[in-house]
């Protein structure tokens, strides 16, 4: 007994060292990045909130059972080791005597029948892992693969230790049956059982052995789990609770983050280069709750799998951005974690190397996270929207470009122009600000423009947006938008020439600075207009306006117009009486859909207007697929691989629809220019359209009539003025 005490217990000092000697190595590493106040506040604030969705996160595995098969197998193994923690006191209870029981419920029939069945249910889990990445084998079928990438050897380490931790507690607990110890009625612990009568011939003396080496084999091989966790990606374990409580809520998606130093929000004005921390620019600029998302990576995957830079062949991986970022940060840690200028000195040559490598690179290499995986993310949110733990993507690759941009001055040269159009004319393409009105002279009734305050009788300001008044196709939704509003005797008021750019596609290129400029120009505009409601067409202003100008003392209650425009058909204020005769597909915005989890009221739109059929894509909703056009990608050339616009409408084509509509001004350009190169290239039908759901909608309530009658409708449309150089270059 003595030896078996000594080994137990010296086996788990010897683990417990190495672990705690890690975890505190981690913690230090962790902590050499920025303070990040916010969000302990936030965490304390909501306290019960947290509570609600640890419990719905981690324990009810909300995230992860949305994929069912690998989700299911996750939750019985993640359950089974919470259940199985009774066993190992039951272990530990064992080396001192063996007829040990857990004071209370140690004889429990049920307690026994509980482990029993939860280790078989994690020999169920790990069979279909198993059998999950012998299919998805990332060697076999390469970038397809979600484990493309990923540290697969340590994972089939894990898989293998998992079983022999149910194994042996098997084996020590059938052997027990037959030495007449174990504390529960034999056959409730039923798979115990089954062992038992296996071990059962062997007779007394050898299942005493038995018993006493696999309580011993039990307790080392979940020793040596635990410091194999603080090693590998399976660190998740312990840091995904911890995670998930400090991340933003109810996501990171939406706004994105003022750019804080030091814990502070950076005022422009008084910020110094030198002294303050502007974006991500090394690996330590990140706050210690972007180090523990580098830490908690599970390497599942999903991320990269909904990845739309990574499905048409770009270099980006949203999965491969942390585990690159991770890997340099551990490669980097004894540098940072050195005491002194004089230790560092001393640090072998490759820690020093890579202490000076950049994070990101030039295009002559050697950053860690290359130019064109930077430049490639839409800022869709697929990747923040999959992650079972909460990983914060968009906001580690726009700090990233943040700093690239503010003071390496090194991004897209294409995107100069826009951010040199925003600056003077506030507006993308760089036209007129007069000519943001000319939309209101193509309509047969009056818009007011505010002048001044807005008028005490107007209820909405109507948020056109740059594309929404200077894009073609846009303008016909503007003007569809203006008619319905006006139909449905809704009052509202524009800010003409004196809107500007919502900032947008400067923040999300990473141009805090324009974005700053913009955004304050607007809300001292609105505030000084007494503006309340906002009803915005775009997705983009919508989350720039709703979302994050209350960063800058702007508080408005924002509507998407697909959200207005629905309020106002059910009300009956708006009768689309007329047949439109069409087969409808409609692809979710990514700044409607995921980033504001706006999906049913385009819906209820076209399944309002009579005579429509519609078919969902197989992406859609909160699985969508981007246009393309997000994160300031509308305004970058598309370089690499099959273009996003084209493989999304590819979807589309494969319903074989009349009509793609959409809800966004972004989405109508990205999508209208690959339906128009498929039509030149006789792969789709001359009369398949684009269009926003308020055009599909206008059509009914105005004309009442067949698609034929509808379309020429809106042929009377007057015709557009000229808008030459309005496309960025493709
Ligand atoms: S935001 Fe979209 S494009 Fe960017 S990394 Fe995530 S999934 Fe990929
Ligand atoms: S970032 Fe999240 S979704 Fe992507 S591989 Fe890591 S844990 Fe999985």
């Amino acid at each position: 007994m003595i030896l078996r005490i000594v080994v137990g217990l010296g086996l788990t000092v010897i683990a417990f060292a190495i672990a705690g000697r890690r975890v505190w190595w981690l913690k230090r590493l962790a902590f050499s990045g920025q303070s990040a106040p916010e969000r302990v506040a936030y965490a304390k604030e909501h306290l019960a909130g947290e509570v609600k969705t640890q419990l719905a996160e981690v324990i009810g595995q909300r995230k992860l059972l949305k994929w069912s098969v690998p989700g299911g197998a996750h939750a019985a193994t993640f359950w089974g080791f919470i259940v199985l923690l009774l066993t190992i006191i039951e272990s530990y209870g064992n080396l001192f005597s063996r007829t040990f029981a857990i004071p209370g419920i140690g004889h429990w029939a049920f307690i026994g029948f509980i482990e029993d069945l939860f280790a078989v249910g994690v020999l169920a889990g790990i069979v279909v892992f198993t059998v999950i990445r012998l299919r998805d084998n990332p060697r076999k079928e390469g970038r397809r693969s979600r484990f493309f990438g990923s540290h697969t050897t340590a994972a089939w380490v894990v898989l293998a230790l998992i079983f022999l931790v149910i194994a042996s507690l098997l084996v020590y607990r059938g052997a027990q049956q037959n030495t007449g110890v174990f504390p529960y009625p034999d056959a409730w612990a039923f798979a115990s059982w089954v062992i038992a009568q296996a071990l059962h011939p062997l007779g007394y003396g050898v299942n005493s052995v038995l018993e006493v080496t696999f309580i011993l084999l039990q307790l080392a091989v979940v020793l040596a789990f635990l410091v194999v966790v603080t090693y590998s990606k399976h660190l998740h374990i312990a840091l995904a609770p911890l995670n998930i409580m400090f991340s933003r809520r109810p996501n990171a998606l939406g706004p994105l983050e003022p750019m804080r130093s030091k814990g502070k929000v950076l005022d422009f004005e008084e910020a110094d280069p030198d002294t303050d921390v502007f974006g991500i620019g090394k690996i330590e600029d990140l706050t210690w709750k972007g180090m523990l998302d580098l830490g908690t990576c599970t390497e599942c995957g999903r991320c990269q799998s909904q990845c739309p830079a990574w499905a048409t062949g770009k270099p980006l991986s949203p999965k491969q951005v942390i585990l690159d970022m991770r890997d340099h940060a551990f490669a980097k840690a004894p540098y940072l974690l050195a005491s002194s200028d004089e230790a560092r000195e001393k640090l072998p040559e490759a820690v020093k190397a890579e202490a000076e490598r950049p994070l990101v690179g030039t295009k002559a290499g050697n950053g860690v996270i290359d130019p064109d995986v930077l430049w490639s993310c839409t800022n869709c949110g697929a990747c923040v929207e999959e992650c079972p733990v909460d990983i914060e993507h968009i906001d580690h690759i726009d700090g990233m470009r943040r700093h690239q941009v503010l003071i390496e001055s090194a991004f897209p040269a294409e995107a100069a122009v826009m951010l040199k159009n925003l600056e003077n004319k506030a507006n993308p393409w760089g036209m007129a600000e007069g000519r943001r009105a000319d939309w209101i002279t193509e309509l047969d009734f009056e818009v007011p423009v505010v002048d001044g305050k807005i008028g005490a009788g107007v209820e909405y300001l109507f948020w056109v947006g740059c594309a929404g008044a200077l894009d073609d196709r846009a303008r016909k939704t503007t003007r569809a938008i203006a008619e319905l509003l006006h139909t449905a005797g809704v009052t509202f008021a524009v800010l003409g020439p004196a809107e500007a750019c919502t900032g947008d596609p400067a923040r999300r290129l990473g141009n805090e600075f324009v974005f700053s400029m913009l955004a304050q120009r607007n809300v001292e505009t609105l505030n000084d207009a007494g503006v309340k409601k906002i009803v915005a067409s775009c997705p983009h202003c919508f989350n720039t306006i709703a979302r994050e100008y209350p960063q800058l003392g702007g508080n408005y209650e924002v509507i998407h117009h697909t959200q207005l425009l629905a309020r106002l058909v059910e009300e009956g204020k708006l009768k689309p009486a007329g047949k439109v005769e069409e087969k409808i597909t409609y692809h979710d915005p990514c700044f409607l859909g995921r980033h504001n989890k706006v999906y049913t009221p385009p819906r209820e739109l076209i399944d309002a207007v009579p005579g429509t059929t519609a078919k969902e894509m197989h992406r859609c909703k909160n699985r969508g697929f981007c246009c393309g056009a997000g994160g300031a990608r509308m305004w970058l050339e598309e370089r690499i691989g099959k273009r996003i616009n084209t493989e999304r409408v590819e979807e589309a084509l494969a319903l074989d629809p009349d009509t793609v509509s959409t809800a966004c001004p972004y989405c109508m350009v990205m999508l209208g220019d690959a339906v128009d190169a498929k039509k030149a290239s006789g792969e789709a039908k001359q009369t398949l359209e684009v269009i926003d759901v308020a055009q599909l909608l206008v059509r009914s309530v105005r004309s009442g009539s067949s698609r034929a009658e509808a379309v020429s409708t809106r042929e009377e449309d007057p015709p557009d003025p000229p808008a030459a150089g309005l496309r960025p270059a493709r």
